[in-house]
């Protein structure tokens, strides 16, 4: 972190700004919003700088600052695009211990100014640091999107409460609970409906319970998507953000990881292939006794729990110990891939199922009829084959299936990594053995795989990054 992020309370005390163009008009608004006394300095200010002229806190000087305004000045903002006004600006506030900000001027500013969304009280402040200002403006965007304005009369709301819940409940992970579900449970859902008396009732009734269902563990199942973190669902994102622990595997790349709470404890209990970190057993007793000290585990999982990702197995002995569990579904590998690589699984003239196998079980290499899966009118989609292709390809031809069948390899689907090897039953084992693939990777059968090529938009994109990362590290 390069900045420190605070927040100023400049009720009352003297403001500069000094410049009669938009962004000027910009800093006076979000100055005198947050009760500052604001002199305003410009000989001939634009529109809308003179449109908030008359505000009670705001004192228009028709002329350029000099160095003895700036006195008693704890802020001051350059807005003029003047060179000369700048080195003005600049110097006078070092001079009198103002701190300075003059846009677009890396080296004149002691602070950046952020992109600001308010829900009074609630204010979020983003940056980049100066490295992508439009980041920042994208991410305020959607930000404001996602916060329903209520949000800040319901954190008003709750705050007279703050003393009797903490008089009540005792130990720093409760408290977060007992306000976490009044936010997101009944309580805020009754506030932001506008039901002001019926979320007053249900605090009252919360602080009169008893707080041991607050220490109670709980187990989620969570799919975490095929790897590109925009495809997490919000359902995901939010457990992600409450879990008190959470156990992963290979397949959840970091991007997905720098989402979880903070402070949650992260394990990874990864099984690459032949090399377990931790067995499946070993996983499943972790998450009871996890559960046991009254902890919300998220069991982080690729794809969808529930396709072929052992989330079954795992369920049944969470469940036997009587520890409540609940289940969020993922994007699957297949259909994120699908997307990414241009191949839709289905098509009214190439096929009207699809079939989702695994190339090996608890056993090795599954003995499959591919003549009954890889059919004219289906589409099969194969994972955990990567180290199969070529076995898999000459068994379908040997027991029939036309050997210029359409065949693609999809190596780490939807992430910027992605690459697929596009060929036939024929050639598919040593192209892919030549792409040295890393996976994960998924097997996709069938006639859709010659559709890519008519709809591969997004996948060229993905590929072209590809090649540029290719090309930086051989140093082309
Ligand atoms: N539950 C997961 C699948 C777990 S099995 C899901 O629903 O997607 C692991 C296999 O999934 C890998 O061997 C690979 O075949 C496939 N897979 C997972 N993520 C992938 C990705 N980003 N790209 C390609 N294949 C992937």
């Amino acid at each position: 972190m390069d900045y420190l992020p605070i927040f100023l309370d400049i009720r009352g005390k003297k403001v500069i700004v000094d410049g009669g163009i938009t962004v000027a008009a910009r800093r006076i608004e979000r100055a005198l919003s947050a009760g500052a006394i604001v002199h305003h300095f410009d000989p001939d200010p634009g529109d809308e700088v003179r449109a908030l002229l008359g505000h009670e806190n705001l004192i228009h000087h028709p002329r350029v600052p000099v160095e003895d305004d700036f006195e008693g000045c704890l802020v001051a903002w350059g807005a003029s695009e003047e060179g000369p006004r700048d080195d003005l600006l600049f110097a006078a506030s070092k001079k009198h211990g103002a701190l300075a900000n003059v846009a677009d001027e890396k080296d004149y500013c002691d602070f950046i100014t952020p992109s600001v969304v308010e829900r009074d009280p609630l204010t979020i402040a983003i940056t980049t640091g100066g490295a992508a200002p439009v980041v920042a403006r994208i991410l305020r965007a959607r930000v404001e999107a996602m916060l329903p304005a209520a949000y800040g009369q319901l954190a008003a709301f709750l705050s007279p409460y703050r003393d009797r819940i903490a008089a009540k409940i005792k130990g720093g992970t409760a408290r977060r609970r007992f306000w976490e579900n009044m936010i997101e449970g009944s309580i805020g859902d009754a506030f932001l409906a506008g039901d002001r008396k019926l979320a007053e009732d249900l605090v009252e009734q919360e602080l009169a319970g008893d707080d041991a269902r607050l220490r109670q563990g709980e187990v989620w199942l969570v799919g975490a998507g095929p790897g590109d973190p925009d495809l997490l669902t919000f359902k995901a994102l939010r457990m992600m953000q409450h879990a008190d622990v959470v156990l992963y595997d290979r397949l959840i790349g970091d991007g997905i990881l720098d989402l979880v709470r903070r402070d949650a404890e992260r394990i990874n209990v990864g099984k690459q292939a032949g090399n377990h970190v931790l067995t499946q057993e070993e996983t499943t007793a972790l998450i009871i006794k996890l559960a046991k000290e009254g902890k919300r585990v998220l069991r982080l999982k690729g794809g969808d729990p529930f396709i072929f990702g052992r989330g079954g197995e795992e369920l049944e002995d969470v469940a036997a110990h009587g520890i409540p569990v609940v289940v969020v579904p993922g994007i699957t590998a297949a259909a994120g891939c699908g997307s990414s690589a241009g191949i839709p699984l289905t098509h009214r003239n190439h096929a009207q199922a699809v079939a989702f196998v695994t190339a090996h079980g608890k056993d090795g290499l599954l003995p499959h009829d591919w003549t009954r899966l890889a059919r004219h009118d289906q589409t099969v989609v194969v994972y955990m084959g990567l180290r199969f292709v070529g076995e898999i390809a000459s068994t379908a031809m040997a027991q029939g299936v036309p050997a210029e069948m359409p065949i693609a390899v999809v190596d780490n689907g939807t992430r910027t990594t992605q690459r697929v090897v596009v060929g036939t039953l024929a050639d598919i084992g040593e192209k892919t053995k030549a792409a040295k693939l890393k996976g994960p990777a998924l097997i996709m059968i069938g006639t859709v795989v010659t559709l890519r090529d008519t709809l591969g938009v997004d996948a060229t994109a993905r590929e072209d990054t590809h090649t540029m990362e290719l090309a930086a590290r051989d140093g082309l």
